[in-house]
């Protein structure tokens, strides 16, 4: 179709741009084919909306190209306000919630009610979404209640470093840790996966079974990935509730990711270390650092609280007492400064680095014993780049040599961050 004259108002007209002319024409297809006629007239609009939206974000606020979507993965419709009708039905003390929802041009359907509406809330957008294990619904609601304002950096009590990582998720720089449960990538779900796998490739190619077998994978990457943002919550409560601030590194995660260059020698290619880079890989994926920065920022933001973010460039081997840097400083998971003797967890260490960077110091709100450390050393040493296979993660000279550590740190005085 080609461009044409878009009213904008009573008098005004102005030349549509692709968007308009797209959404003009999902009106005719309603009238030509019967299959659009079953979408309600407002979805189709809607996606052409969400297009211009991810392309607006694309050419104005920096985010990713949009994503070419197919049927397949074209996976949520949604509807404008006031179109859909709900009638929530709950029961006190009912074992099963159920509700009713009007949804234009499919009619009432039944959905478990997991959430309560706030009393003054207007529903605005709603989304329908499909899961491997069904359809969800979610509802944007306007609240009256607003954000509260971020108290400036300047004026903290007290500001929390966070170092995030694989074999702690998050070591804070009171010297706790956050553990990493590798929701995708422990012994057991990789096996379960492998298997599950298996079974889709053995089947025939475009065969229902082959269909079905995907969907039990399906379901288990669902899993995976729900228990994987339940955890990630529980940490970002963690870290968030403990000090005025938060202060976290900017990761280049997918730099991280980068495969290994090819090594080439005689026109042959040589082993260049993938192998296990691709292990480690994974690991990162698994661990979505990402996500969890997302989540602490929601969190703060909710409780008014500010972030500051540093630069993580050799946080790990610089000494948070004295700032002698070296990678002589660490011996595996253990830092032991070359310069001062200072002696932490190389994680807490690296977030009491990176709170150094940001100019502020660590009060805590829930007050913890400080100076004492965790005398935590996990013996595994880079279990995260061989992740999946037996054994291979324990190492028993590192296990030797952390003992040594544990007691020569029972030795020294608390050293304070
Ligand atoms: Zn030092």
């Amino acid at each position: 179709m080609s461009a044409e004259l878009t009213k904008l108002s009573k008098n005004v007209l102005k030349w549509g741009n692709a968007s308009d002319i797209q959404m003009k024409r999902t009106t005719q297809l309603r009238h030509e084919n019967t299959y659009y006629r079953r979408i309600d007239s407002d979805v189709l609009p809607r996606n052409i909306a969400r297009l211009d939206a991810a392309f607006q974000g694309f050419w104005e606020h920096g985010k990713d190209f949009p994503e070419y979507a197919i049927s397949a993965t074209f996976k949520s419709f949604e509807y404008k306000p006031k179109r859909c009708k709900f009638e929530v039905k709950r029961i006190v003390g009912a074992k099963h919630r159920f509700s009713r929802v009007y949804l234009p041009l499919i009619g009432w359907m039944r959905y478990f009610d997991s959430r309560q509406f706030p009393e003054d809330a207007e529903t605005r957008t709603v989304t329908i979404t499909r899961q491997a294990d069904g359809w969800y619904i979610s509802v944007l609601l306007n609240l009256s209640e607003s954000l509260p304002d971020e108290m400036p950096l300047e004026e903290v009590n007290g500001i929390v470093g966070i170092d995030v990582g694989i074999n702690q998720l998050v070591a804070l720089s009171d010297g706790s840790f956050v553990k990493n449960l590798k929701p995708g990538t422990n012994k057991r779900v990789r096996r379960a996966l492998r298997i599950r796998q298996r079974r889709v490739n053995r089947k025939q190619q475009g065969s229902k079974n082959r269909a079905k077998a995907g969907r039990t994978i399906a379901r288990l990457h669902q899993k995976v990935s729900a228990k994987r943002d339940a955890h990630q919550w529980k940490a970002a409560k963690i870290v968030v509730d403990t000090a005025d601030a938060v202060a976290h590194e900017d990761l280049n995660i997918l730099g991280m990711k980068k495969r290994c260059q090819p090594k080439k020698s005689n026109g042959r290619f040589m082993p260049n270390g993938q192998s296990a880079k691709r292990g480690l890989n994974r690991s990162i994926s698994d661990a979505a650092w990402g996500g969890l920065f997302q989540k602490i920022a929601w969190l703060a933001l909710k409780a008014g609280k500010p972030i500051a973010i540093y630069h993580p460039k050799n946080t790990s081997c610089e000494c948070s007492s004295c700032g002698h840097t070296s990678p002589d400083n660490r011996n595996g998971e253990k830092f032991i400064c070359a310069n001062c003797g200072y002696i932490a967890h190389a994680d807490t260490q690296a977030s009491r680095t990176g709170l150094k960077r940001v100019g502020l110091k660590f009060v805590s709100t829930r007050r913890k014993n400080l100076p004492g450390d965790s005398r935590k050393v996990t013996p595994i040493k880079y279990d995260s780049a061989r992740n999946g296979k037996r054994d291979q993660g324990r190492n028993l000279e590192s296990m030797a040599s952390s003992v040594i550590a544990t007691v020569r740190k029972q030795d020294t005085r608390g050293v304070s961050p």
